[in-house]
């Protein structure tokens, strides 16, 4: 039997008795490891982040903590190569585990030098002005943010299990906020990993970070107004969640990044043989098969003019016949597995219902190939292309396959595709790839209510462009309606967001003296 991962609680390393739950290399079967938390103690847990953590980063300035991030990341950097390897066994690739893992630790430096540049070597972070409130000026006030004396409970999908967990430890931990991480049970081996090493550097202080592997048990119980639960995975998980009493009775913050059905739009300005059709074939064969589809950024819907409907299938193709689909420790491989097979079989399910308003035009769903590896065993599945003709058909705009899948949804009339793109009930990200400014322009303004992010992608700044699907810690990551309605990333406002603000009244001096070092 595979060993048990074990949990991190109050300063210990705390292992299940029981047997648990095994989990297996996405690509080749084989055990991996076993996750349980049965027996833990989640009062311990959440009096150790609040009691120790918690006062610890306090006691620290914003510089402090920014520096204590900068270590952490250069410590994390020297060990990654074994955070390497580990990630093969999620399915992922080199390539997609660099995202993962380097864009992670990218993202703590990040958070770092800006935590120089631009927090004080206070306690207080200030917000707009101070405010005269009286006709004599004897009177004034100004918004104050200051950590909140609880702690924030990760509970993170399977897809990033390094990504996923840094980038909201970064702005925690400058927040001066613990937090307790629960990584999805499926990849958990790999965020243990890296928890294992964040404790070993002893760059936070004891109790800034704890572990749960495998279920939350009672911990929502004991979580209320001074604590945030910070949530990424499918929209019914977070609608469980947001109906806890922990939220809805004690008014717990909940921040959720969920599912959602991005899309891109290709201008019809952008004809075969223009750049920006060229970028547009690439980045939709890009997002599908980056991290075999498994992105919550992922393109799920293109939306084509109908004219340049079959060039673009066409350009597809060509990408995607070069897709080599495998065992991700083989040197061949450009696209790994899915998770596990439970996950394919999902997609699967949700091809099939997708399948229901459009045709399959590429790919079969059912069976591939897979290098250097045994297609019944691992999670493999062909990257898989769809044609919706119906533009009135509700399935590509509501159900998310969460694999190498897209469809393509010809529009006839440029003015009705800012709607189109809105029918996704809110996003994450959308591009608009077009050398046209109007049609940008009028697109931007009827789609950007509906998404956290919009890139519009054109000639002039391809070459420097982060792609459609990376989240980077300078923009927003997170989107309304369908995708959650959280907000994550976005500079340091990210690091307010796990704050409480608070409007300072009093004297002018009191005023400057409580925010004087801030
Ligand atoms: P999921 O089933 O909702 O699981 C997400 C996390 O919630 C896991 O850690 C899971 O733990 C935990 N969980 C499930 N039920 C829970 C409960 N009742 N109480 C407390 N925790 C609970 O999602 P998934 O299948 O792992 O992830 C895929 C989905 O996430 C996709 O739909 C994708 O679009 C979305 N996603 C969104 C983003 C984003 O940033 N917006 C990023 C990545 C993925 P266990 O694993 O132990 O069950």
């Amino acid at each position: 039997m595979p060993e048990m991962l074990a949990s991190y609680i109050a300063g210990a390393w705390y292992t299940a008795p029981d047997e648990g739950t095994v989990v297996n290399d996405a690509a080749t079967g084989e055990p991996v490891a076993r996750v349980s938390s049965t027996g833990l103690d989640t009062q311990a847990l959440v009096d150790h982040a609040r009691s120790v953590g918690g006062p610890a980063l306090r006691g620290m300035t914003f510089q402090a903590r920014g520096a204590a991030l900068k270590a952490l990341a250069t410590y994390l950097d020297a060990n990654k190569v074994a955070y390497h390897e580990l990630s093969l066994a999620t399915g992922a690739t080199r390539r997609d585990g660099a995202g993962d893992i380097d864009g992670g630790i990218g993202t703590l430096f990040a958070y770092s030098s800006r935590a120089k540049r631009e927090l004080p070597d206070g306690y207080v972070l200030v917000d707009g002005d101070v405010e005269s409130l009286g006709k004599e000026g004897t009177f004034a006030g100004r918004h104050v943010y200051t950590s909140l004396p609880g702690v924030v409970l990760q509970i993170n999908a399977f897809n990033f299990p390094v990504w996923g967990m840094l980038e909201k430890l970064a702005p925690t931990v400058l927040a001066g906020v613990p937090t307790i991480v629960k990584p999805a049970g499926q990849t958990a081996y790999l965020t243990a990993l890296v928890v294992r090493d964040i404790i070993a550097s002893g760059a936070l202080p004891e109790g800034a970070l704890q572990l749960v592997c495998g279920g939350v048990g009672d911990l929502l119980d004991r979580l209320g107004g001074e604590d945030m639960i910070a949530f990424t995975g499918s929209a019914s998980t977070a609608a469980t969640l947001r109906g806890d009493d922990a939220v809805t009775a004690r008014a717990a913050r909940f921040n959720a990044e969920t599912d959602s059905l991005n899309c891109s739009i290709l201008g019809p300005d952008a004809v075969a043989g223009t750049q920006e059709f060229d970028l547009f074939v690439k980045e939709v064969g890009r997002e599908i098969t980056t991290k075999a589809g498994q992105r919550c950024t992922c393109i799920r819907r293109a939306l084509v003019p109908e004219p340049a409907v079959d060039d673009v299938l066409s350009g597809l193709r060509g990408r995607l016949d070069r897709v080599v689909v495998g065992n991700p420790r083989s040197e061949s491989v450009t696209m790994g597995s899915l998770v596990s097979l439970r996950q394919r079989d999902e997609v699967r399910d949700a091809v099939n219902a997708l399948a229901r308003a459009a045709d399959v035009v590429y790919g079969d769903p059912m069976s591939v190939a897979p290098v250097d590896a045994d297609p019944q065993r691992g999670a493999f599945m062909a990257p898989v292309v769809l044609l919706c003709d119906d533009v009135d058909r509700a399935e590509p705009h509501e159900v998310e396959a969460f694999g190498p899948v897209t469809t393509i949804i010809p529009y006839s009339e440029a003015r009705d595709v800012g709607q189109i793109a809105a029918r996704g009930g809110g996003s994450l990200v959308g591009s608009i790839v077009s050398y046209d400014p109007d049609f940008v322009r009028d697109v931007v303004l009827d789609a950007a209510p509906y998404h956290g992010r919009l890139l519009v992608l054109d000639r002039d700044c391809a070459g420097e462009s982060t792609g459609h699907g990376s989240a980077i810690p300078q923009m927003v990551h997170g989107g309304p309606g369908r995708a959650g309605g959280g907000e994550e990333l976005g500079g340091m406002r990210a690091v307010r967001h796990y704050m409480q603000r608070t409007g300072l009244q009093g004297s002018p001096a009191v005023i400057a003296a409580l925010t004087g070092d801030s």
